[in-house]
Parts: C-alpha cells; sequence; structure tokens
C-alpha cells in the first residue's frame, strides 16, 4: 500500500542521465586538440564528435548554460574546418570556458542532479526548512513512515544523501524513528538530524540511540541549520573532483601523469609555458600546484613567487617536482615555508596520497576564511571574490549580473536601546532570510556590521529589485520577539546595480552603495535601483 505524501520538488532525471565525468571530459576536448600525432582534419572531426554526445548530454540533464556553451563549440569548429590555420585558440578559450562553466556549475553532482534530503514526518514540514535545504542543492522528497511501505523506505533511504526526521510529540520519536532503526548502519553512513518539537529527554535519547547526527528544536534556528547543511555539503565537496595544475616544460611529463589524474577522477590541466600557466592558475584557482623545478626560461621556485603575488593564489599548496638530489639542495636555501620538494620518480600512489591530502586541507581552511563568524554567510573578502567571479562569467556569457547592497536602518538604535546581543539577533534574522529566500546560487556575503552584500547571477536589475523589495517587505513585517512580550521591528533599505551599467567590481559596489544612500536620504525602508533611478514604491509594507 502506498498512500503516502511524495513530493518531488527538484525534476530528477536518474533514467535518462547518462554517467559522464563531467571535468574528464572537457579535459579530453582540449586533449584532442593538443594531440599533434594525429591529423588536423581527424583532431577536428573527433572534437566535434565528442562535443555534440556533450551537448546532449547536457540537455538531457538540463544544463541550458552549458548545452549553450558547447553548441558554439561545435558552429567554432566547423568554421574551423572550412579554414586552414593551425590556431586553434579560439577553440581553446571555448573549451576552458565550458571546463568553467562545470567546475562553477551542479553538473558535478552526480550528473546534473541534486542530492536528495529525505523528511520523514507524520505532517507537514514547514517552508524555512524546505527552503534551507533546497538553497543548500538538495532536492526534497517527503515520506511518512507511519503510513508508508518499508521497501519504498528503504530504497528512499538509500538513496538520500541527507536523512532529517521531524517529530511533534515527544513519544512520537521513537515511533519516527521505528521503521528506519532496523537500517542502522544505513543511517550512520548519513548526515542526519532530527527536529523535534521540543527539548524532550525521550526525544534526544531515540536520536541518539539510532545514531542520528544532529538534534535540533522547534523553532528553527535557520543559521544553525545551515551551519550544518553546510558542513554536511562540505563532506560531498571533498567528494568532488580535485583541481591540479602541472607545469613542466616537458610536454611528455605532463600526458603520463595526466593519465594517472585522469584515472584518479582528478581535474587536471598541465602547461609548458610558464606565462600560460599562470593565466590558467588564476583562472581555473586549483587546489594544488605542480611546479617543474627547472625550466628553461624561469626556475619554479621563482615562478611560485610570480603565483603568490596573486590574492587568488597566496595560500594554494605548491609542490616542486625535481630530478636530482643535488637540484634540490641547491634549491632548499630559496624555499619559502610550506611548500615541498618531490623526486619525480616518486611511486604514482604516493604522488596521488600527497597531493589529495594536501589539496583536501587547503579546500577546508579556505573555506573556513571565507565565512562569516556571526552569521555563517561569506565574509567581506569572500563576497567580493564570488562577484569578480560571476562578473567574468557575466562578461563571457554576455548575460546581466545584479548587486544589492543592504543596511539595517537605525541599526544603532537597536543596540541602544535593547543592548548589543539583540542586535546581533537581528543581523541574524537578516542573514537568515536572505540566506533562505535566494536562490542557491546567489552569493549572500555580510559586508560589514549591519551590511549585507548580494549577487543575483543571470538576473537582471529590475527583476532583482522586485526580489529585494519583497524580501525588504517580509523583513519589515516579522518582528522579532525578545523577553516578555517586547518585539523588535526593523527595516532595511537597498541599493541595487548591475552589470553591464557598471563593468568592474569597483564601480558595481559604488554604485549600489550611491543607491543606497539615495535610498537612506529618501526616508529609509526602501529600494532604489540604478536603471530608472527611481524608488520601489513602498507597498505592502507597514
Ligand atoms: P542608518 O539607517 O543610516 O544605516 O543608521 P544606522 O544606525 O544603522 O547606521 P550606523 O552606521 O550609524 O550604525 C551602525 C551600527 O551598527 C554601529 C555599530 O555599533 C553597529 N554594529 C556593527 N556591527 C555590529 C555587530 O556585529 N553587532 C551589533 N549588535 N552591532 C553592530
Ligand atoms: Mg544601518
Ligand atoms: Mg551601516
Amino acid at each position: 500500500m502506498n498512500a503516502l505524501p511524495l513530493e518531488t520538488e527538484f525534476p530528477r532525471h536518474d533514467a535518462i542521465s547518462q554517467q559522464i565525468n563531467w571535468p574528464l571530459a572537457a579535459a579530453s576536448l582540449e586533449g584532442v586538440l593538443a594531440d599533434h600525432s594525429v591529423r588536423r582534419s581527424t583532431r577536428l572531426a573527433d572534437l566535434i564528435e565528442q562535443t555534440a554526445t556533450l551537448l546532449d548530454a547536457a540537455r538531457r540533464n538540463r544544463q541550458p548554460q552549458l548545452a549553450n556553451a558547447l553548441d558554439r563549440l561545435i558552429h567554432a569548429i566547423e568554421r574551423e574546418q572550412v579554414t586552414a590555420s593551425e590556431d586553434f585558440s579560439r577553440l581553446i578559450r571555448l573549451i576552458r570556458h565550458i571546463e568553467r562553466i562545470i567546475q562553477n556549475s551542479a553538473v558535478l553532482d552526480a550528473n546534473g542532479n541534486n542530492p536528495l534530503a529525505l523528511i520523514l514526518t507524520e505532517t507537514e514540514p514547514s517552508e524555512t526548512l524546505r527552503d534551507a535545504l533546497n538553497r543548500a542543492g538538495y532536492a526534497v522528497q517527503i515520506i511518512n513512515p507511519l503510513t508508508a511501505d518499508q521497501q519504498q523506505i528503504k530504497a528512499l533511504c538509500e538513496e538520500a544523501e541527507l536523512l532529517v526526521f521531524i517529530t511533534h510529540r515527544s513519544e512520537s520519536a521513537q515511533e519516527i524513528m521505528a521503521p528506519v532503526a532496523r537500517f542502522e548502519a544505513l543511517i550512520k553512513s548519513r548526515t542526519t538530524i532530527m527536529i523535534a518539537a521540543n527539548d524532550s529527554f525521550a526525544s534526544r535519547a531515540a536520536a541518539v540511540k539510532t545514531g542520528v547526527t544532529h538534534f535540533l528544536t522547534e523553532p528553527l534556528d535557520v543559521s544553525r541549520l545551515n551551519t550544518l547543511l553546510q558542513s554536511a555539503r562540505m563532506t560531498d565537496e571533498e567528494n568532488r573532483p580535485l583541481r591540479v595544475l602541472m607545469v613542466d616544460d616537458m610536454a611528455t611529463a605532463g600526458v603520463y601523469w595526466g593519465k594517472h589524474f585522469q584515472r584518479h577522477n582528478i581535474f587536471y590541466r598541465f602547461e609548458t609555458s610558464p606565462e600560460k600557466a599562470y593565466r590558467s592558475a588564476i583562472e581555473m584557482e586549483p587546489d594544488i600546484i605542480l611546479l617543474d623545478l627547472y625550466m628553461p626560461d624561469i626556475d619554479g621556485i621563482d615562478l611560485a613567487r610570480i603565483f603568490r603575488e596573486h590574492p587568488r593564489l597566496q595560500d594554494v599548496p605548491i609542490l616542486f617536482m625535481s630530478t636530482e638530489e643535488n637540484d634540490r639542495r641547491r634549491m632548499e636555501a630559496k624555499i619559502q615555508g610550506g611548500d615541498d620538494f618531490l623526486n619525480k620518480t616518486i611511486p604514482i600512489d604516493d604522488l596521488l596520497k600527497m597531493v589529495r591530502y594536501r589539496a583536501l586541507r587547503y579546500r577546508q581552511s579556505s573555506a573556513e576564511k571565507r565565512s562569516d563568524s556571526l552569521t555563517g554567510l561569506l565574509n567581506h573578502n569572500a563576497i567580493k571574490h564570488l562577484i569578480e567571479s560571476e562578473l567574468d562569467r557575466a562578461n563571457r556569457q554576455n548575460q546581466p549580473l545584479t548587486v544589492a547592497m543592504i543596511d539595517i536602518d537605525h541599526f544603532k538604535k537597536v543596540n541602544d536601546n535593547y543592548g548589543h546581543q539583540i542586535g546581533d539577533n537581528v543581523i541574524r534574522k537578516l542573514s537568515n532570510l536572505l540566506n533562505t529566500r535566494l536562490r542557491r546560487y546567489d552569493g549572500v556575503g555580510r559586508y560589514g556590521g549591519e551590511e549585507f552584500l548580494v549577487a543575483l547571477p543571470n538576473t537582471d536589475e529590475t527583476t532583482a529589485a522586485h526580489l529585494i523589495n519583497r524580501l525588504r517587505i517580509q523583513f519589515a513585517n516579522t518582528p522579532i520577539q525578545i523577553e516578555d512580550k517586547t518585539k523588535v521591528q526593523c527595516t532595511f533599505s537597498a541599493g541595487i546595480a548591475s552589470f553591464p551599467n557598471s563593468l568592474d567590481l569597483t564601480s558595481l559596489i559604488e554604485a549600489a552603495d550611491n543607491n543606497l544612500y539615495l535610498a537612506k536620504d529618501h526616508g529609509r525602508n526602501r529600494v532604489i535601483c540604478d536603471q530608472f533611478s527611481r524608488t520601489q514604491p513602498d507597498t505592502g509594507g507597514r
């Protein structure tokens, strides 16, 4: 019997999704072009064939952006077929562009499917929970474990990456858990969250007994939930292909190591020219760089110095590869802390272990460095960095990008009247609102004290202004309760600006800031956007 409220919020395409390792496929496109042992016309024909297969898969997996780029590549190859030049720079640019899309998008998530979060509950889960899950990138399914078919529960639990149990009566905790308690091993191998109506000992005990990872109570603390979800996804992030850049003047070295890396599902780029390597490094933001110690134009250590000058490459681990103990000893004096030498004769398994370990540690520490401790949002530098990359992307893809600078009105008075703690709660509340109401691909950062910066890729100014205005109304209309019956009611003002009206990061932020000041000037609690230099009417507000 299947009387269950089953719901899918994201389309899933398991049946049709072909197993494609996207990073590898993209790397292979470039490999086809680079193989000079094969005739030009054959290479182009191979390239068209591979690209067409990928285009097909991208369309089936509903990746319009990727499909679009692959389509452009096919046209460019066709044009190339009727010319006689050996200059493939345009094709290479397009392929790199495709690599970027793959790196930046959810294509990496199980071939375009969002991982599944399964909610086990007797009742309808809250909007807040669904929003947070969706925003963290999960497809959500809901099942009632008390009425659903056992086999189906088991199948769904197996498929899910995250399990959420909701219990509304403390005595129901045991009941909710009972049908799944038998699959203990399964529960222990996944991130599991129990949400209880109240903090009863019985529910905690039921949770602990069955190996539940996290315990939350109603009303949901959204920022704690987001942090949990973020760390759950972080584990997932660890499973994403690592990005390795290798620089060596010997092309054969690249082919040799490349084969091994690709076999181990590592996204790998190889460069022989130091200058190209530098550009690649900035563009691909590798998790680790392997540098040949001796190259004709520059030695590895000096090249590393150049890399380190760039803010995006300041902390990336660099391993130097050398052939001789002698070279190594001579170079040791020049080496900086943290970097390390490797002998090129190192067994491949050892190299892979070393690369993995260092790259993962770097990923974790940079994720921590990016987040703001009070809210878990991106911090000042991280949101600017994100906007910079989004600008690059918007530029290349000819798409709009809108940013909003949001500042809480008269926030000083909140602190003065209710104290700093309550002030912090207001900041958290707005951060939760932004975090749960925006899309997964939108960037949300805490720019300063009570100031937030939001990036909305592929969104024009008018659409963004309406969106932010709806958030403004919602924020103004939901006061936070503090002790006894006191409520704090706050509003915010926002300034909006967009690419291509403003072309670079500085002017984009400046334009948004100017509009924010206009909004403050015109009486606060409003949104002003650049395009029309007009205010959003205070509709539906207080
Ligand atoms: P306006 O409407 O013009 O924005 O007025 P305002 O009072 O919000 O602006 P102002 O910039 O004068 O004051 C911001 C205040 O925010 C001052 C500072 O003490 C407070 N603040 C900054 N960071 C934090 C924080 O992390 N927590 C708390 N509770 N307060 C903070
Ligand atoms: Mg303020
Ligand atoms: Mg301020």
